[in-house]
């Protein structure tokens, strides 16, 4: 079969070429894909990064889907693997397992012709690939967010990076949860992100947010902050958060370490929150959401697998808005 992979350490040793098609294990089974999409994920993964043990060769790709081999069917593929027996997982926390692995960064992932995975990880579904391949990653995310921050219809949820996929998903989960939005993008992504998703958006470049934010909510503050991006957001999203409100954090894409005063957390009873990915149930309701139209996958665009590289390129330049897709 042909695949994006990576045979050592560093992006420019990722390549597509062929490679062994898989062999499922007990409990496995394989899916012939049709469509899989970038995330931020891959790149750290083909660097090395130290939270990844990787062993190369490694097939790149979390989010996937494809058409079963046993049924002939489509299906959606679920990019972690979980135990169901270890603490988490008895919490409904699979995606912090003790055993999980991740499409991609600990097991082959999903830019090949054939991925093999767990069964209970295959979500039959009725979406075209390019759709059914978006959501694993960025729509499980944000949605899982927004339930560990227990969001209320008629709260105000800040959604950092708007042209993000997870907010580009966070946005339409909160507002399609009953939430009240308010948003962020770059200069050059502001008109772009209001004619998406008709809310409010500040240009984070030259506004001051968490200003626009108060004036937006009454002096009150947003309910909920999903922060995604660490210590560069980190000081306007406290001073965004109402009284009693929540900062979920899923990501730290500027750096791993904040500042929290302990009095500031304290004498304004504000949740600090952590969130990682989420869970199969999660999967299934963002698959019925989209394919019911309540949500829709934000596509940037779409290349053959054969032109991975150019895909991560614009990525990783900061080009795109919302998911970028490769077809087979
Ligand atoms: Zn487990």
């Amino acid at each position: 079969m042909h695949a994006f992979y990576a045979t050592a350490p560093g992006f420019e040793n990722a390549h597509y070429s062929d490679a062994p098609t898989p062999q499922p294990k007990d409990g496995e089974t394989l899916v012939k894909l049709e469509a899989s999409s970038l995330n931020h994920l891959d790149l750290w993964v083909a660097r090395g990064h130290p939270s990844y043990s990787v062993h190369y060769p490694q097939v790149l790709g979390s989010d996937g889907s494809g058409i079963l081999e046993e049924t002939g069917q489509r299906v959606a593929l679920f990019s972690g693997t979980w135990c169901g027996q270890c603490d988490a997982c008895s919490q409904g926390l699979t995606s912090s397992c003790d055993a999980t692995q991740t499409l991609g960064a600990q097991r082959d992932g999903t830019h090949a012709d054939y991925v093999a995975l767990p069964r209970q990880n295959v979500v039959p579904t009725t979406l075209k690939p390019g759709k059914a391949a978006c959501l694993s990653v960025a729509a499980v995310t944000a949605y899982h967010m927004l339930k560990r921050a227990d969001l209320k219809p008629g709260q105000t949820v800040l959604v950092w990076g708007a042209a993000s996929a997870v907010g580009s998903f966070g946005i339409q989960i909160a507002k399609a949860m009953g939430a009240e939005v308010i948003t962020t993008a770059s200069t050059d992504k502001v008109a772009r992100a209001e004619k998406t998703f008709g809310v409010p958006v500040v240009d984070y470049k030259t506004q001051d947010v968490a200003a626009e934010v108060l004036t937006r909510t009454s002096e009150r503050g947003a309910d909920v902050v999903l922060e995604l991006v660490g210590p560069a957001t980190w000081p306007a999203s406290m001073k965004s958060v109402r009284k009693g409100g929540a900062i979920v954090t899923a990501g730290a894409v500027s750096g791993p370490d904040v500042t929290v005063p302990l009095r500031w957390l304290y004498s304004n009873q504000v949740r600090f929150i952590g969130s990682k990915q989420g869970s199969i149930d999660e999967f299934r309701q963002v698959l019925k959401w989209t394919e019911e139209s309540v949500i829709e996958p934000v596509i940037d665009s779409t290349y053959p697998l054969a032109d991975a590289k150019k895909a991560y390129e614009k990525l990783e330049a900061g080009k795109a808005f919302g998911k970028i897709v490769l077809t087979r």
